[in-house]
């Protein structure tokens, strides 16, 4: 019994921090990590911008909210592929819920700090396409299941464009990027000798274990706690 008690008191103090953090947060934060953390004043992403739209990839209508610096780079980028490649419209998918904390279908996406994204596409003669759904690429970047379906093929450079994006943003710092090894190489060589492409490779994550997602329909990006938020937040 007694020497349950110096336990039950660091759990006591534990509590009261993370209640005291709550409560001291400023208006908007990334609270705790990305696997149990939560939200305070998130940014809203809007459902449609310059060369980006929203949509849930896990039944999830609110997931729309994160840290407002990710909020702002994902639209940055999103806008700069479109000034590339016009008639870019990229399917931005879950970030968090408004206040964060457990989301359906994730294991992270709690504290605002994490993003899955459509891949982009392309048809089959090439040209930019702009797919009403995730799309599961195989090897070589066809389609699963092609030519049944839209015979839409992994459009490497412009996935390349937009987390070239992301990792030369000076308001965010990408810390990783979850992507299936067979897209991982596609979108490193579209990156050729592009001064990010060491970058990209350093937070370029494959997906590990059986029942972990393969990120082969979608990728999912990872920043660090924004400078403004390291009291609350942990990376
Ligand atoms: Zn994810």
């Amino acid at each position: 019994m007694h020497h349950q008690v110096p336990r039950l008191i660091a759990l006591a103090s534990v509590l009261l921090a993370a209640t005291a953090a709550a409560q001291d947060a400023p208006p908007n934060t990334s609270v705790g990590d990305t696997h149990d953390g939560h939200l305070v004043g998130g940014a809203e992403l809007p459902r449609s911008g310059p060369g980006f739209h929203w949509e849930t990839n896990r039944g999830n209508p609110g997931a729309r909210y994160g840290a407002t610096t990710l909020v702002d780079a994902l639209q940055a980028a999103a806008a700069s592929v479109l000034a590339a490649h016009p008639g870019s419209d990229l399917a931005i998918h879950d970030i968090a819920l408004r206040d964060g904390g457990p989301i359906r279908g994730h294991g992270s996406h709690r504290s605002g700090r994490d993003v899955d994204i459509a891949y982009y596409a392309r048809t089959p003669d090439g040209a930019p396409m702009n797919p009403t759904r995730s799309i599961w690429f195989v090897s070589g970047g066809r389609e699963r299941g092609a030519p049944a379906a839209t015979g839409a093929t992994f459009h490497a450079e412009r996935t390349f464009a937009f987390l070239r994006a992301l990792l030369t943003d000076r308001t965010i710092r990408v810390s990783h990027v979850f992507m299936a090894p067979h897209l991982q190489r596609l979108v490193l060589a579209a990156g050729g000798r592009d001064a990010a492409v060491p970058d990209l490779r350093r937070v370029l994550r494959r997906p590990r274990g059986r029942r972990v997602d393969p990120h082969a329909d979608h990728f999912h990006v990872r920043i660090h706690c924004p400078p403004s938020d390291t009291r609350f937040c942990e990376d």
